[in-house]
């Protein structure tokens, strides 16, 4: 398969009262089309930073990320986000959704930008939330749903464009098990059947073992990887609990 995704040696430095902190200290790795890779770590350990610099929302200090054949540290903040726009999904922890907006209104919002014709954005909104259970919540706000819907809701929402690539950072942060336990299979359903490319950061080892690769993040750096193979999934939660533990060392390991 392609690669959707290519990191080359990529760093990101933060100066704080003139110290540097590298928050991203040489990562090199490749997203393959159509898998659904995990990034996990500890808090503090880089993931968000990186999914940052994937999405285009920052620029990494040195190194190349291309998504799709485009060089994307190579191009102007104008064309940028028109590329984010086309070629990217965003499900994030929180404020996925626009609170002023109904669930419909958001599922739409990114078509409406793409001037879609308003049948052709309804019969795009109405297959996906169809898909993601959320039919008969579209003329609700986000404040009157669950956050398990309002993640269907932005699952759906990133969907909409038909992106390249799917970026998550901990979607599942701020649910209840039952919620998280939902939208885990509702994202690798989406992987499986759409064959939709996924990378999602996480610290939650559950979350994770939907996944069908993952790289282990520590200090900045990848330092382990795992891949699922034909191994059930409580058999892969194990192994990565294991991988964690070992991360982890004599280190708290707590997000
Ligand atoms: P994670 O998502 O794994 O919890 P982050 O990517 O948020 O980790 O943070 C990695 C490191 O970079 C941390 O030490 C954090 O304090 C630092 N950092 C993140 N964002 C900034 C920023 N905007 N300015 C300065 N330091 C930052
Ligand atoms: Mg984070």
């Amino acid at each position: 398969m392609e690669n959707i995704v290519e990191l080359s040696h990529i760093k990101k430095e933060y100066l704080i009262d003139n110290t540097g902190t590298l928050a991203v200290d040489d990562v090199s790795f490749c997203v393959p089309g159509g898998s659904f890779l995990g990034i996990m770590g500890a808090s503090g350990s880089g993931k968000s930073t990186l999914l940052n610099l994937i999405s285009t929302i920052d620029k990494p200090t040195s190194g190349q990320i291309t998504i799709d054949g485009n060089d994307i540290t190579n191009i102007s903040e104008n064309d940028l986000a028109k590329f984010r726009r086309e070629h990217l999904g965003f499900i994030f922890q929180e404020y996925n959704l626009l609170d002023t907006l109904t669930l419909y209104e958001n599922i739409a919002l990114a078509l409406t930008i793409k001037e879609m014709r308003k049948e052709e954005i309804n019969d795009v909104v109405m297959s996906l939330a169809g898909r993601l259970e959320i039919e008969n919540l579209l003329d609700k706000f986000p404040y009157q749903v669950s956050g398990g819907q309002r993640q269907r809701c932005a699952c759906a929402r990133a969907l909409a464009i038909n992106p390249q690539l799917i970026l998550a950072d901990e979607p599942t942060g701020a649910l209840d098990s039952h919620s998280a336990k939902n939208l885990m299979e509702t994202l690798s359903g989406l992987n499986q059947e759409l064959q939709v490319t996924i990378l999602m950061v996480t610290h939650d080892a559950l979350s994770a073992s939907y996944c069908n690769e993952i790289l282990f993040m520590k200090d900045g750096k990848i330092v382990d990887s795992l891949k699922r193979e034909k191994q059930e999934k409580r058999a892969f939660f194990l192994e990565i609990l294991d991988r964690m533990a070992r991360m982890a060392g004599d280190d708290d390991y707590v997000s």
